[in-house]
């Protein structure tokens, strides 16, 4: 074990230790993706690698990165989209990883997971048995009792739980449930001032963190820790971006806003136990305002503001306002920690509703704005001005900021508003999110960290200037690289586009389409994973091949998808047709996934607000708004749902994508170069062949 850190073995060493240790094989696109990953920390520079499946990424970042750690002391942050990726990491790859590099390194390497406060039961919320959400839309007795079940079971798990966090329980909790234990990052008291800081739960996992050479997160802490004043992750310079093809959703998801008569009645049952009724009686009459007018509205993107929703929004920030001044200065009852949390959760929830609703009227420019009592920088104003400041970097930066000859509105336009249709007994609701985030992404993380950003997906028609674009990254600033793939993909897999069936419609599936899909399926003898574009064309598919075809089919809903995914993976005849979460989420090698089914171009839907305002910005702004964000969006998809095919070496099978505008629209050319390379037919004939002839292999 070297003792001194500049006798660290180069990484090309700690990897061949590590694929040896965990019994691989070393792939040339591994030891190229490692060598570019150590060079770029080095260099520190920015760099972005697309490594096909089977590449074996996660050790050709790995392995650098604990380097890094051992030789700079620093923590290399790990960021993950999902919880499978985060897992995987944590629970077989950094283990095995660390007993195979411990005799090279001076310490053994450490590593830990953080996620956001709300992840963590609170004790101290547990303690005060804080009344948090006695919901009015708690009525229907059945779920009153269902969710009584889980507020008992998490009361059971808290006793014996060792890290509180949330994913521990299984099976899970209700988000209401477990809302009665935990806490945001900004309504916790903070450790030095909370009873139960010393055992806080989510104090000792930011501790772990702070002691680890590897810490794996979350896109949504990623974004906090780099938008927020204060440190959220331990101190690092190196940031890992696995899935990085998520970045910018989840980033915009961290940013969107949201105001309905339900975030209203919250922020005014928390306010209503510490102002005079009058106060908390003016938010509740401007939220019933909001509740009347957000019911008859149209849902979708709302490009002007109309005067009603203007003088509603003014109502409510100014009505929280109102409550936020009574409620006195913040730091009132330090001595009295009980109050302290009570009063905390009212003025988040306040702020919340104050900033959000102000926001929303910036969004259509200043004169809607007004100049209401939450724009005074008050010695106790709001707190959430370091999310604003974001915002306005996010604008300032994006790919298309307005020039002084702009001739819209579209052009100065940062923000878009939308509402959202209600949902069973969730109530209409207005969103507000950024136009683009890459403006913030550039200042708040790539400004003074290395980033290496991967996924199997991010050269998309070639290159990588549309996600680089997303991120905000200029060029010069940044280096891609493209390691491929170790599979053979023009031997191993056929893309097929059926330029014989007609362009797909508004109307549902086309009887074509169920035709094609039923001869598909049965020249494959099942083995199909059907990728459709929407729920109602999955289950329109489902139903019209039960009856016509003999083997197994499920559809997404019928169970959990993890449970539909296992019983597909278990048995070759299973076919199983879902959406949006099968595209990228299912991994299943072997002969039971020989053909993916995609019915058409998964373009994002016209009444998409967010997509549509992006489109119709670049537009304004002189760009190809069709390409810079519909077409984009759609090559991710194609790639990703392509990419369900080839697993692992031994694979082979098709992809068949019926929309005939793959092969023919003008755009085709940039989504067929973001697939990868596999061999590639429009006849029919021939690909019912290739089928049987694998199924007979099989
Ligand atoms: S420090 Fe914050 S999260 Fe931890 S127990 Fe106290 S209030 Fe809860």
């Amino acid at each position: 074990m070297p003792k001194d850190r500049s006798e660290l073995p180069p990484v090309e060493d700690l990897l061949t230790a590590a694929v040896t240790g965990l019994g691989g094989v070393e792939r040339p696109g591994q030891v190229k993706m490692a060598q570019a990953v150590g060079d770029a920390i080095e260099s520190e520079e920015h760099l972005a690698v697309q490594a096909g499946t089977g590449t074996g990424k996660s050790l050709a970042y790995l392995v650098p990165a604990i380097r890094h750690a051992a030789e700079s002391g620093d923590a290399v942050v790990v960021s993950t989209a999902t919880i499978a990726l985060q897992r995987q990491l944590v629970d077989r790859d950094l283990p095995r990883l660390a007993d195979a590099l411990e005799s090279l390194l001076p310490h053994r390497p450490e590593f830990a997971i953080l996620k956001g406060r709300r992840n963590y039961l609170c004790r101290h919320k547990m303690a005060a048995g804080m009344p948090e959400d006695e919901d009015d839309q708690l009525f229907d007795p059945r779920e009153v009792s269902a969710t009584g079940r889980m507020v008992q079971r998490i009361q059971d798990w808290a006793n014996e739980t060792e890290t509180g966090d949330r994913d521990e329980i299984v099976p899970g909790v209700s988000d209401q449930a477990w809302r009665q234990f935990s806490v945001t990052a900004r309504e916790c008291l903070g450790a030095q001032r909370c009873p139960s800081g010393a055992d806080c739960f989510a104090e000792l996992a930011r501790e772990r963190a702070g002691e680890a050479d590897v810490v794996v997160t979350n896109h949504a802490l990623l974004a906090i820790d780099a938008m927020e004043d204060f440190a959220v992750l331990p101190e690092h310079d190196v940031v890992v971006v696995d899935e990085a093809h998520e970045l910018v959703d989840r980033v915009t998801s961290v940013v969107t806003g949201e105001l309905s008569e339900s975030t209203v009645s919250l922020a005014v049952r928390r306010a209503g136990r510490l102002v005079e009724q009058g106060v908390a009686d003016r938010l509740q009459e401007a939220g019933e305002d909001l509740r009347a007018l957000l019911a008859v509205a149209p849902p979708g993107r709302v490009d002007t503001l109309p005067q009603s929703l203007g003088m509603t929004l003014a109502l409510v920030r100014d009505a929280a306002f109102a409550c936020i001044t009574a409620l006195g200065p913040r730091n009132k009852d330090k001595d009295d920690p009980e109050n302290a949390g009570l009063r905390k959760a009212a003025f988040t929830t306040l702020d919340e509703v104050h900033d959000t609703a102000q926001r929303m009227l910036d969004a259509f420019g200043p004169a809607a704005g007004g100049d209401g009592a939450g724009d005074d920088e008050d010695v106790d104003s709001p707190g959430s001005r370091d999310s604003a400041s974001a915002r306005d970097s996010a604008s300032s930066g994006g790919a298309n900021g307005g020039g002084t000859d702009a001739r819209s509105e579209e052009v100065h336009r940062a923000e878009v508003v939308w509402l959202e249709e209600g949902r069973g007994r969730i109530p209409p609701t207005l969103r507000v999110a950024p136009l683009s985030v890459g403006g913030m992404l550039r200042d708040k993380l790539f400004g003074d960290r290395t980033v290496v950003l991967t996924s199997a997906t991010l050269a998309l028609g070639g290159t990588f200037d549309s996600l680089s674009r997303q991120w905000g990254l200029r060029a010069g600033e940044w280096t891609g690289l493209d390691v491929g793939s170790p599979f053979d993909h023009p031997r191993r897999g056929i893309l097929y586009v059926a330029t014989h069936l007609p362009q797909p419609g508004r109307d549902g599936l086309p009887e074509a389409y169920v035709d094609e899909i039923a001869e598909l399926i049965e020249a494959a003898g099942g083995r199909t994973l059907g990728l459709f574009s929407s729920m109602r064309a999955a289950k329109a598919a489902t139903e019209a091949l039960l009856e016509r075809l003999d083997v197994p089919l499920l559809c997404q809903g019928d169970d959990s998808t993890s449970q539909l995914v296992k019983q597909f993976a278990g048995d070759p005849a299973t076919c199983l047709f879902g959406t949006l979460s099968l595209w990228q989420g299912v991994d299943v090698p072997g002969p039971s996934l020989t053909l993916v089914i995609i019915d058409r171009i998964p373009f994002p839907r016209p009444d998409d607000p967010l997509a549509s305002a992006r489109q119709r910005h670049v537009a304004a702004t002189g760009g190809n708004g069709f390409m810079a964000v519909a077409a984009t969006h759609a090559a991710l998809l194609l790639a990703q749902g392509a990419g369900r095919l080839l697993r692992s070496m031994d694979d082979r099978g098709v992809v068949a994508v019926l929309d005939p505008r793959l092969a023919t629209a003008r755009y085709s050319g940039f989504l067929l170069n973001s697939l990868p390379p596999f061999w590639r037919t429009t006849d029919p004939a021939k690909v019912r062949e290739a089928l049987r002839r694998l199924t007979a292999d099989a």
